[in-house]
């Protein structure tokens, strides 16, 4: 089973991801992470990425489009996965769907994350404090929100047409959510 979710930065994406991921004995694929280890280690990718990243900008899709097809082609992604923090774009997400369904696989699930705006901003603003993310000043966060908006929430009426989108209140307690989640997801 392949489960995407989808949610605003901020939205509780990674942690409801490593839950479900655990449960259902699936990879979990955070784009999100693979690049934050690429700019540590300074590889080619992760001198590509960083400005964007720390400017809270996407990564052009030129670079990550050969980094998802590299992570589906993945012998533990072979059954099935948890993607977290991707697909993002258009081009993204006509990627996994071509790949996916060159392996007679597809999405089976799409889970809404949903926060509200100032729920969010509080959020990211308090993880900032403890973490020391490059890209949670207040400039930068406030660039994620408007990417989010403009270029990953379209995806939802895409996967909505498919009738796949489970949206899920991502404001109570983990437990109360990763509750509702098993629930969609079935175990
Ligand atoms: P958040 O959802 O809190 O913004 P992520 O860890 O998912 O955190 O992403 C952090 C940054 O990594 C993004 O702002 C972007 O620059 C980059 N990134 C992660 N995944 C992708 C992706 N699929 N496409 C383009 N850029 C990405």
């Amino acid at each position: 089973m392949f489960v995407l979710l989808l949610g605003a930065p901020g939205s509780g994406k990674g942690t409801q991801g490593k839950i479900v991921a655990e449960r259902l004995g699936l990879p979990k694929i955070t784009t999100g992470d693979i690049l934050r280890a690429a700019v540590r280690a300074e590889t080619p990718l992760g001198l590509q990425a960083k400005k964007y990243m720390d400017d809270g900008k996407l990564v052009p899709d030129a670079v990550i489009l050969s980094l998802i097809k590299e992570e589906l082609a993945k012998p533990e992604a072979k059954e099935g996965a948890v993607f977290d923090g991707f697909p993002r774009t258009a081009a993204q997400a006509e990627l996994v769907d071509t790949t996916l369904g060159e392996r007679g696989q597809r999405l089976s699930k799409v889970l809404l994350l949903d926060v509200p705006e100032e729920e969010l901003l509080q959020r990211l603003t308090a993880r900032a404090a403890q973490e020391n993310r490059s890209d949670d000043t207040p400039e930068a966060i406030r660039t994620r929100l408007q990417v989010y908006q403009r270029d990953t929430a379209p995806l939802v009426a895409h996967y909505a047409q498919r009738g796949i989108v489970h949206r899920v209140p991502g404001t109570g307690t983990i437990e109360e959510i990763a509750t509702e989640i098993q629930r969609i997801v079935g175990r």
